[in-house]
């Protein structure tokens, strides 16, 4: 048995088990060893029993003097028993175990471990892990430091244990894959010694020291995969060389109707310098709502065009797409540049031959048109998943070339994550807003002045005409809208009605489709609506630069870094903007949290601050991002992701013999 050995190998794991344990993303053996442990029981306190105290957590050794299956007034099981050691006896209690009769019998001698407590007038144990005791086999669940593994239904710790006991027996001398010498300067312990410490550690330290290289090893193979991605994409496959001619970009850039941002500027240039070279592009552009991304990605469309060559623009939703169809429309009329819109509901007629393609996800399944793909713009890139990136690339692909691929996003993802996971793209980042956004004064507002804040808004419609969203709770973080979703908005719009009698309002959820949709936008666009009640999802991207007012719901559901994005859609005009946060929270760690979208923090500094707070798994829906779940490191753990991000280039620089396969297949 080795550490690529499948866990059938093991007693007890046929096709049945293997298959639970895959539910745990568990199919090796080192899978298995690198499963590591959330919490462990403390029962390294062991005791005669004469001497055990109630309330003491402890261990102890003893033969069954007695056990008997005894019902209870309401036709329960309990298991009660007697254990007694040289000092003397105790009473020991289960419930609903029934089957410990055939395992305990009279005479076993049996280790256990738990609470002692009061059972009527006795000192007993109550519900204690138990262990039979066998010659020469030390014991695993009852003594010293027992580990608690992340469970799956019908996979408990007390199985695992026992599993993961055999497979450090069995795998022998594990040749470290980390060179000594790295291993001494970092100050980590062998793999096999974190095997045998994490899973069956004699202090908790010890456990601590052997986590400590188990994350090493699972971030560094993050880095080194994302590496090896950056590797093999400008390796294999060569690009379409482009001329830019920074004359002509000029007058694009000239045509705008205001100046860049020096990020802008910045990013304009490295996307271009990116085009120029015998390999794909694939870049990253990160920005706050509202902070231009669209017209750096257009610029690198209009090169594109120069050269002759297509672009496809991929949005997520087709709300999304179409205002992309727009913006690019109007950008680029002046220019004679062909812009056609394809989305699975409303196709444009006329579809020609165009400079520049918009669409949803449909653009995958559309089979004519790409002729001379060039440029790939990908908006909100973790909306679509990697395959679905990878699939659309390769269609766009002509015979000889690969086009450059650049993806956007207004997702604050803490730059150390990013580092990690999105480590073979290249990162370009807004960090400045355009020049006359104001800062959108923000209210967190609890149940109590609800009915003064929507006088406030009504005012605010009727004296100035504002106009305000209202983003429905977030029922479910998933990618798509649920029904129930649906229903919730349908209903808040129903509600708001009663309550802003004197208003005009709109509803706008992923079951309104098409023309519908277009319409309430359009009526919205134009000031016929005065507040548009949508879904969360729905939501994301929509320029409306006339309305100042965000409304969010249930707002404690939210992550800080949504609501920064969701407040995004207002403050796009030069008039004063608001969002007002409502939440019936009472706790008082909520409120504070929700407290910092007062303060004017950028969208980053909230995701840092989230990551903090509430932790990775509940910042904003990560696996929808592609995170992975991490099992011995944390994503807040900075340092070490850091730390094995130079490592990771340095394995790879200065080890080349390393079978760099064996690594990323981890
Ligand atoms: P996002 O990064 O969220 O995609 P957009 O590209 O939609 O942002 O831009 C938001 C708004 O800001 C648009 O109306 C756009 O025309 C405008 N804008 C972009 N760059 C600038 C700039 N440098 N100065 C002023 N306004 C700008
Ligand atoms: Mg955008």
């Amino acid at each position: 048995m080795n550490l690529n050995s499948s866990t059938r190998e093991l007693s007890l794991v046929g096709p049945y088990y293997a298959g639970r344990l895959e539910r745990l993303g568990i199919t090796t053996i080192k899978d298995l060893l690198y499963h590591v442990p959330h919490r462990y029981l403390d029962f390294s306190l062991s005791s005669p029993i004469s001497l055990a105290q109630p309330g003491e957590m402890l261990t102890i050794k003893g033969k069954v003097v007695f056990i008997k299956n005894q019902y209870t007034r309401f036709g329960k099981k309990i298991q009660i028993c007697e254990v007694e050691d040289a000092s003397g006896k105790i009473t020991v209690v289960w419930f609903n175990q029934p089957f410990l009769v055939q395992t305990l019998y009279p005479g076993t001698t049996v280790s256990l471990a738990g609470k002692i407590d009061w059972f009527g007038r006795k000192k007993a144990l109550v519900s204690p892990e138990y262990e039979v005791v066998k010659k020469g086999k030390r014991q695993l669940h009852t003594k010293g430091l027992v580990p608690i593994y992340p469970e799956t239904s019908g996979v408990s710790s007390k199985w695992l244990r026992g599993r993961i006991k055999e497979a450090v027996e069995s795998i022998g001398i594990v040749d470290d894959f980390l060179p000594e010498k790295i291993r001494k300067r970092e100050k980590l312990l062998g793999q096999k010694e974190a095997f045998v410490s994490v899973h069956f550690p004699k202090s908790f330290g010890q456990a601590e020291k052997a986590r400590q290289r188990l994350a090493f090893d699972e971030l560094l193979f993050l880095h080194l995969n994302s590496l090896r991605r950056k590797i093999d994409w400008q390796r294999h496959e060569p690009a379409q060389k482009l001329e830019v001619d920074s004359k002509l970009i000029k007058t694009f850039i000239d045509s705008l109707p205001f100046a860049l941002t020096h990020s802008q500027e910045e990013s304009v240039n490295e996307i271009l310098t990116d085009m120029k070279k015998g390999f794909p592009m694939n870049r990253l552009l990160e920005g706050d709502v509202g902070s231009g991304k669209t017209v750096v990605a257009a610029t690198g469309a209009f090169a594109t065009f120069l050269n002759g060559y297509q672009t496809l623009v991929m949005a997520p939703t087709q709300i999304l797409a179409s205002q992309h169809f727009d913006t690019l429309h109007k950008l680029f009329d002046p220019f004679k540049i062909r812009v056609n819109l394809i989305t699975s509901d409303i196709v444009k007629k006329d579809l020609g031959r165009a400079d520049i393609l918009v669409g949803t996800h449909s653009l995958i399944h559309k089979k004519a048109g790409f002729e001379k793909v060039a440029l790939v713009i990908i908006d909100e890139q973790h909306r679509f998943g990697v395959e679905q990136r990878a699939y659309l690339v390769k269609k766009a692909k002509g015979k000889s070339i690969s086009p450059h691929v650049l993806t956007m996003t207004a997702t604050p993802i803490p730059r150390t994550m990013a580092l990690t996971i999105y480590g073979d793209m290249d990162l370009s980042t807004l960090t400045e807003m355009p020049l006359g956004r104001r800062k959108i004064t923000t209210w967190v507002v609890g149940p109590k002045k609800r009915e003064a804040a929507y006088k406030w808004v009504e005012e605010q419609i009727k004296t100035k005409k504002n106009q305000a969203f209202v983003i429905c709770p977030l029922i479910e973080e998933s990618e798509k809208e649920t029904m129930q979703g649906v229903k919730a908005a349908t209903e808040e719009f129903a509600r708001l009605q009663k309550v802003f009698t004197s208003s005009h309002l709109g509803l706008l959820h992923g079951r309104i489709k098409g023309e519908e949709k277009e319409k309430v936008l359009g009526a919205f666009r134009k000031g016929v609506i005065d507040i548009l009640v949508a879904t969360p999802v729905v939501e994301v991207g929509i320029d409306i630069p006339s309305a100042t007012i965000m409304i969010i719901e249930a707002a404690e559901r939210f992550g800080l870094a949504q609501l920064h994005q969701l407040r995004g859609r207002v403050g796009r005009s030069d008039k004063k903007s608001y969002c007002l946060v409502f939440s019936e929270a009472k706790s008082p760690k909520v409120l504070a949290r929700l407290r910092a979208m007062e303060k004017g923090i950028s969208g980053f500094e909230l995701a840092e601050l989230d990551l903090t707070l509430r932790g990775p798994g509940e910042m904003f829906g990560l696996k929808q991002h592609g995170f992975p779940q991490l099992k011995a490191a944390s994503w807040q753990d900075v340092k070490a992701i850091k730390k094995t991000k130079v490592v990771a280039e340095e394995l790879l620089k200065n080890y080349p013999s390393l079978s760099f396969l064996q690594l990323a297949s981890f």
